[in-house]
């Protein structure tokens, strides 16, 4: 979007407030000015001068948890999260507490596996002490090595299908038990898999902390190699990456990976998850934002849990309400984040589940954190765990 374009699309708000019905930061601080209207408003004030660039109203911008609830809202066609993507962008250089991680970002993101070993340091040692003082939020053990190594192909007898790996950071580096229940559940139904090293982040952080230009770099790099390949599809077990991926890089980066898909839409369609053993659970699902509204999958998760003998699958009230993860929003918006996922964990706990399913890394991360703050004891898993363990 050129400057033109964008503020002549804030231009279209008319105030209605559709935008703030589900907003997540709205409906927890009870802000105008921390919800998607507010957001507009200060984006139009800001483009026609009215307002000046300040620290403060980068703290609004900024405090949006870019989980799409109020995307197709708006009657006059507004692309909220696109508006607040530029918004970033035009005020990173006010947002003092992005500073840190702005830089972080940039010096690491050319060289991830360097500062997975510099990060695995800090798990060890700082983290343990930063993190009993409230100073930090709960964060996964950070595993021995990564997910990914060097090209990897695992073949498999009695071939059906090929398939890629959008592996994404997340996986990578904090859940690669992740990855191998994927792995297992492919190999054994036949699917040939490649895993590329020269995978790099989506992008989504850089995005998400108004780095436009590195993302664009980012997601090109992707785009490059991923469409090379001759599979018939590309899967990822995290929803922000394949969001941003198929809906988001038409938008910013000039070209689109076709071929990417969420796991559920794949199990679905391949009809992947039938002739399991039974496990016995009573299940709920927690749907992620990026999942359903990004990517509007909410029906394939249920039909999978449905579908594995001796599950009791039991529906919670809203179930698509974000759990207040968002990424950094959970470290530069602690309370509003925690707030968000204890009202999210009483909701759950309401339907008498004891095992909380869901399909995103980051929702598992921000759920373990309040299952410890709200000494919880229900167990939570994302669904390829789920699959992996019904395959025996
Ligand atoms: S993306 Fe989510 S948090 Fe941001 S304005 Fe829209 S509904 Fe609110
Ligand atoms: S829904 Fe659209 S027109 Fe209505 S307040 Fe939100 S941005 Fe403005």
């Amino acid at each position: 979007m050129n400057k033109l374009q964008y503020s002549s699309e804030l231009s279209k708000c008319v105030r209605c407030g559709a935008c703030k019905s589900f907003c997540p930061t709205y409906l927890s601080a009870l802000d105008e000015t921390l919800g998607a209207r507010g957001r507009i408003a200060l984006l139009g004030a800001l483009t026609e001068n009215k307002l000046p660039p300040t620290k403060e109203l980068s703290d609004r911008i900024f405090s949006c948890i870019l989980c799409e609830a109020c995307k197709d809202l708006c009657p006059t066609g507004i692309n909220i999260s696109e508006a607040i993507y530029q918004g970033r962008t035009d005020l990173k250089n006010y947002y003092r507490r992005g500073r840190l991680l702005r830089t972080a970002m940039k010096l690491s993101l050319p060289r991830m596996d360097s500062l997975f070993v510099v990060l695995k340091g800090f798990y060890k040692s700082l983290y343990p002490f930063l993190y009993k003082r409230g100073k930090l939020r709960y964060l996964p053990d950070i595993a021995p090595k990564p997910f990914k190594g060097s090209l990897q192909v695992y073949k498999c007898e009695k071939r059906v299908g090929r398939v890629a790996l959008f592996v994404g950071c997340s996986v990578n580096y904090l859940f690669p038990y992740l990855g191998d229940a994927l792995l297992h559940i492919l190999i054994s139904k036949g699917y040939e898999v490649v895993i590329l090293k020269g995978e790099v982040c989506c992008g989504a952080p850089m995005r998400s902390l108004g780095l436009e230009q590195e993302a664009v770099t980012l997601a090109q790099k992707n785009i490059r190699i991923f469409n090379k390949m001759r599979v018939e599809s590309i899967l990822s077990l995290c929803p922000t990456c394949t969001m941003v991926i198929k809906n988001q890089y038409p938008l910013f980066a000039g070209g689109a990976i076709e071929k990417i898909m969420d796991v559920n839409e794949f199990f679905v369609k391949n009809n992947i998850y039938s002739g399991l053993k039974s496990i016995r659970k009573v299940v709920t699902y927690h749907d992620p934002c990026h999942l359903c509204y990004g990517l509007n999958i909410k029906d394939e998760p249920r039909e999978i849990l449905r579908g594995i003998g001796g599950i009791e699958f039991v529906e919670m009230q809203n179930a698509e309400e974000c759990c207040g993860f968002g990424g950094f929003f959970s470290l530069n918006f602690k309370e509003l984040s925690k707030d968000i996922g204890k009202k999210k964990m009483k909701i759950i706990h309401k339907t008498g589940a004891d095992t909380l399913v869901t399909s995103c890394p980051g929702c598992i991360m921000q759920l373990e954190d309040i299952k410890r703050d709200t000494g919880s004891d229900i167990t939570i898993m994302h669904i390829i765990e789920v699959l992996a363990e019904a395959m025996g």
